[in-house]
């Protein structure tokens, strides 16, 4: 069989216990259209930075021989959903042959693409960076309409919400309550997982900021909690 479409990754980790439940292999795709403060993996950003080309023959290949190892897939990024076309190919493939797939992706394209590809992804994991538009664009450099309409959209495809609190960005009470409501009112099940800004790999100067105290954070799970939210928590 040829196949035609190829994405440009990063590169494959084969086992990993933090995408997703089990042993994951993951995948990271080159290019992001934001641009997060706290972004680990910012070589990933620019597209033309770095990557190599894939077939999805290729891909596939890979993932079949880590088949008897892992629990599933996740693609990861940089932001996977860029290159959708090539990833319904592969999901299609992977839904056949009964490989579970996540995506953790940060939810800005538009629903169309993401409805699609609910067909043969099982979850997303979903970043959400913060819920004021302002705060919002001093965290990626972008608005978030997008992304909480997806939320919305998509809420009972979504593995988890992720929210990396960043202190003089999106740590006040005021901030954290409103994400948390929306959530809350989305559906008060929802997964939630609150994370620390840590500095690893983070680009200046935004390594210089501090990692959040855990009292923080244990204040931010009682509000949740007070919120009505069943499962949230903090790493
Ligand atoms: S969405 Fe993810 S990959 Fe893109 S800049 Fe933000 S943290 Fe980095």
């Amino acid at each position: 069989m040829v196949m035609k479409l190829e994405m440009k990754i990063n590169k494959i980790i084969n086992f990993s216990s933090v995408d997703g439940p089990g042993n994951r292999l993951v995948v990271f795709f080159q290019g992001c259209n934001l641009n997060c403060v706290y972004c680990h993996n910012p070589e990933t950003i620019d597209y033309n930075q770095e990557g190599e080309f894939i077939s999805v023959n290729q891909l596939f290949e890979r993932i079949k021989k880590a088949e008897k190892y892992i629990s599933g897939v996740t693609f990861s990024g940089g932001e996977c959903s860029l290159q959708s076309d090539a990833i319904f190919e592969i999901g299609e493939i992977l839904k056949k042959h009964g490989i579970k797939l996540m995506m953790d992706t940060n939810f800005t394209q538009p629903s169309i693409i993401y409805e699609k590809l609910s067909s043969c992804v099982d979850a997303f994991i979903v970043d959400m960076k913060a819920y004021n538009g302002n705060i919002h664009k001093a965290l990626t450099g972008s608005a978030n309409n997008q992304i909480l309409k997806n939320i919305q959209s998509f809420y009972d495809k979504i593995y988890e919400v992720r929210v990396v609190v960043v202190p003089g960005y999106n740590d006040d009470f005021e901030e954290i309550q409103k994400i948390l409501r929306f959530l809350y009112e989305i559906d008060e099940n929802i997964f939630v997982k609150l994370i620390k800004f840590r500095p690893y790999g983070v680009r200046k100067p935004y390594n210089d900021i501090q990692i959040p105290e855990d009292h923080l954070m244990e204040s931010f799970i009682s509000l949740g909690h007070e919120i009505g939210l069943k499962n949230i928590y903090y790493k």
